[in-house]
């Protein structure tokens, strides 16, 4: 079909790609890379011939009408980045903008997210999250921006990379005070990592050589410090249930507000069989 396909490709292991992707990738007119060269092993790897044409934000502006009018005549391509899915702190959405304006079907061909693979193994509440990508760079701005996220009550998820992921934790701490959580370092590659603490000593951990690879953290929601009353409790437990075991929401529930896991436990059960 005509059209443009949303392509999510491996974060690190080859093996991490859809058939459905691959089939897609052969088949279409052209692939828009963000890096003709990164997306060229992929390519190699599963026998794709494609043509491939970059898509970035250097040609992005430039290029943009010309591929719009393109698709509305009746072309078929693929855009990728360089990993993981497109449009996810990456090119891509004044493109699916535009071609959606111009009445095109954009179609997404779902796959590896680091965010999402960070959250499926980090062991934090995962009922809901807030993405917040890659913090800002300068400190101030940065101070600023985390300051504007503390108050928020679920996991928060930002992108780092590994010369600030060190810094980004400190200045977490700054903003959030104590909290806990995670970095996943390298995930679905060989030297994958993932790492729970208090940002304190994560920041620490991190700090002390400068370490390398690809980072998502993911700063726990704030515990409640004073006795939370019941019904915050059922609240809580009832949204985790939506998507959780009754054993999931009551550690869930424990460990966000501070409550015994028998005790979380217990109400997690009564109100799973009063639904
Ligand atoms: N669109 C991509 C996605 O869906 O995950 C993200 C692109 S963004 C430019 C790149 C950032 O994603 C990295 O700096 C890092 O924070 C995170 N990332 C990408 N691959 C990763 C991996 N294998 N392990 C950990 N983090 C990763």
């Amino acid at each position: 079909e005509p059209g443009l396909y949303v392509a999510a490709t491996p974060i690190g292991n080859l093996g991490d790609v859809t058939y459905r992707v691959i089939e897609t990738l052969k088949a279409v007119d052209r692939i828009l890379c963000e890096d003709t060269r990164h997306t060229a092993k992929l390519c190699a790897a599963y026998g794709i011939a494609t043509l491939r044409a970059p898509y970035h934000e250097h040609n992005a502006a430039a290029v943009r009408p010309g591929l719009v009018a393109e698709l509305k005549a009746g072309a078929r391509f693929a855009l990728v980045s360089d990993g993981g899915t497109p449009l996810i702190s990456d090119p891509g959405y004044k493109l699916v903008a535009d071609a959606r304006a111009a009445g095109v079907r954009v179609t997404p061909l779902p796959g590896p997210c680091a965010a999402i693979a960070a959250l499926s193994a980090a062991g934090a509440p995962t009922d809901r999250f807030l993405f917040a990508g890659f913090p800002p760079v300068k400190a101030g701005q940065r101070a600023a921006f985390l300051k504007g996220l503390a108050h928020i009550d679920a996991p928060l998820v930002f992108y780092e990379s590994p010369t600030r992921v060190a810094d980004t934790l400190m200045a977490t701490k700054e903003a959030f005070g104590a909290r806990r959580a995670v970095v996943a370092r390298e995930l679905t590659k060989i030297y994958e990592s993932i790492e729970a603490g208090d940002i304190a000593e994560l920041g620490d951990r991190f700090s002390r050589t400068e370490p390398r690879g690809e980072f998502v953290v993911i700063v726990h929601p704030p515990a409640l410090t004073a006795a939370p009353d019941e019904a915050d409790v059922d609240a809580f437990i009832a949204r985790a249930l939506q998507s959780m075991s009754v054993r999931e929401a009551a550690a869930a529930a424990a460990d966000a507000l501070g409550l015994p896991r028998k005790a979380a436990y217990e109400r997690a059960l009564t109100l799973k069989e009063r639904k």
